[in-house]
């Protein structure tokens, strides 16, 4: 099962380069060359943040199930301008229309589904990531995104009688500081927050 989460870990400086993606400066006279460490450490930390990311949406979004419900959020909004639809490419092909509680069932019973698997998420040390690895981390980012995109848009005032904004805020912060290191996430994804995302990476 999932291990609790720790905040603490994840409190990054955001680099508008992503740092982890730069090549490190070439010595001279060599060809350019992937350390695999780092390679691995890199895949370690983004497996490592997508579980703790995944932990905190679930239990986030788990505070609000009685008020989100299929008769108040008819379908997964993000404000008027934004909705989305679900599929996940195996069992749903074609994108349907859900409301938010379903939407985010299925997303949460796909995101555990990926963490469980071995051949994708491997448990072991030693064990490869797969070449599709990255593209993986990446839909559970913008899924995960649309989540928050959810909650901050139209349970918020909720969040505030419960007095979880401060905790939603920095749970916020960390992922999108996470999701801006490492790349995770389109820009056109983050739209429905956009001005929530440009001030947490002014900061
Ligand atoms: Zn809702």
């Amino acid at each position: 099962m999932m291990e609790v989460l720790n905040l603490g870990d994840y409190c990054y400086t955001p680099s508008p380069h992503g740092t982890m993606h730069v090549p490190r400066s070439r010595p001279q006279g060599q060809k350019w060359s992937l350390d695999i460490t780092e390679a691995v450490n890199l895949r370690r930390r983004e497996h490592r943040g997508a579980v703790d990311f995944f932990n905190q949406v679930n239990l986030l979004y788990g505070t609000l199930t009685e008020f989100c419900k299929a008769s108040t959020c008819p379908t997964m909004s993000a404000g008027s301008k934004y909705e989305y639809r679900w599929a996940d490419g195996i069992t749903i092909k074609k994108p349907i229309e859900v409301s938010a509680p379903k939407y985010v069932e299925y997303l949460m019973d796909w995101i555990e589904a990926q963490l469980d698997d071995e051949s994708i998420f491997p448990q072991k040390l030693d064990a490869p990531f797969p070449p599709n690895f990255q593209d993986v981390v990446k839909t559970i980012s913008k899924r995960l995104f649309r989540v928050y995109a959810h909650i901050y848009h139209s349970h918020f005032q909720k969040i505030v009688s419960l007095k979880e904004e401060a905790h939603l805020n920095t749970c916020f912060k960390h992922f999108v500081l996470f999701m801006w290191e490492f790349r995770l996430i389109d820009k056109g994804e983050l739209a429905p927050l956009y001005e929530l995302v440009e001030s947490i990476l002014q900061c």
